[in-house]
């Protein structure tokens, strides 16, 4: 006869458990409700197996041999108290129902107290603390937390840094390829003023789509080689984000683009600061960070759909640059 006994493993205070990876022995933490559980049957095949990917390795496996070796350990510990509790009380019971089988018999008595002492057991399994970085899927929205680098979602196996730029760029790319379809319709909606405003913000709004998801492409990409502290901003300064990466690998970004192009990259950046909080009037601090010969002060920029996609070439080149040096072994 076999029975089961199961034992719940305990979170920390952010509703997380603890992951170890079976190929690798990769810790990570991913929240209790996003972890893939298998189903199970009455029979053995009846159960649906779900799998779980390592952040680290890319290792897929059934989601349920993922257990830290302190979890296992104490799993242990409380199953065979929870199963020694089990014999003795049935042990226990089976006396008292053999001692009262005798309460009808003049001639024998016989009466037992169940001596069994139920002992508190402590169910609770070992976690480490909660984790900082914490990173939510974009594909499937979990939510996970690593140390360091994390380089596929725990829960769908994506390549959450790759996948996640190349989908954001491939959304402003589709968004340019709609302009003429969109412009006709902004023309029959309300004319050709309303339509060329609307597009030119449409186009300028690309622009900014493209930095910001560069500079989160960027800061993630750069904890996951190891670096600490940047934050998203740093990334805006093409000279402070290359200078992160240097520190880290090496290689500066005139490693993956040449001069004239980072030259229109900072350009780019700077337009976009002034779409941002100037409402695209060029000021002295523009001057001062582009020598833009183009414009003078108190003058509008325009922002055609010809530079967005050139930018948009140099920062991918840039970018898969950058992502090369995740295959470079770590010294
Ligand atoms: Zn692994
Ligand atoms: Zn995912």
């Amino acid at each position: 006869m076999t029975s089961t006994i199961s034992i719940s493993l305990s979170l920390d205070e952010k509703g997380f458990i603890d992951r170890a990876c079976p190929r690798c022995s990769y810790r990570f933490k991913v929240k209790n409700s996003c972890w893939p559980k298998s189903k199970i049957g009455g029979l053995p095949w009846a159960r649906t197996f779900a799998y779980a990917f390592c952040p680290m390795c890319g290792h897929k496996a059934v989601s349920d041999n993922w257990h830290t070796p302190e979890q296992i350990k104490a799993a242990k510990k409380i199953a065979v108290e929870k199963a020694k509790q089990q014999v003795l009380s049935q042990i226990d019971k089976s006396l008292v129902r053999f001692s009262r089988s005798f309460s009808h018999n003049p001639f024998v008595k016989m009466e037992y107290k169940p001596s069994f002492p139920y002992r508190h057991i402590n169910t609770r399994t070992p976690f480490d603390q909660a984790l900082e970085r914490n990173i939510v899927c974009s594909k499937c929205n979990a939510s996970y937390a690593v140390v360091g680098s994390a380089f596929f979602c725990p829960v769908c196996g994506e390549n959450t840094v790759v996948a996640s730029f190349a989908s954001a760029m491939s959304n402003i790319n589709k968004a340019l390829d709609a302009l003429p379809a969109e412009k006709k319709v902004f023309e029959e909606f309300g004319g050709v003023d309303f339509a060329r405003d609307q597009i030119r913000h449409l186009i300028e709004r690309s622009v900014g789509d493209i930095i910001s998801t560069f500079q989160s492409f960027a800061l993630r990409l750069y904890e996951d080689l190891g670096g600490h502290g940047a934050k998203p901003n740093d990334f805006q300064i093409l000279a402070k984000g290359s200078a992160l990466f240097e520190s880290l690998t090496g290689k500066a970004y005139s490693e993956w683009v040449t001069t004239d192009q980072l030259k229109f990259m900072n350009l780019m950046f700077q337009r976009r600061h002034l779409l941002e909080h100037n409402n695209g009037l060029v000021d002295p601090r523009y001057l001062d960070k582009t020598n833009d010969l183009g414009y003078k002060i108190g003058e509008r920029i325009v922002v055609r759909v010809d530079d967005v996609r050139k930018l948009q070439a140099i920062t991918l080149a840039l970018s898969n640059g950058l992502l090369s040096q995740l295959q470079v072994p770590k010294p």
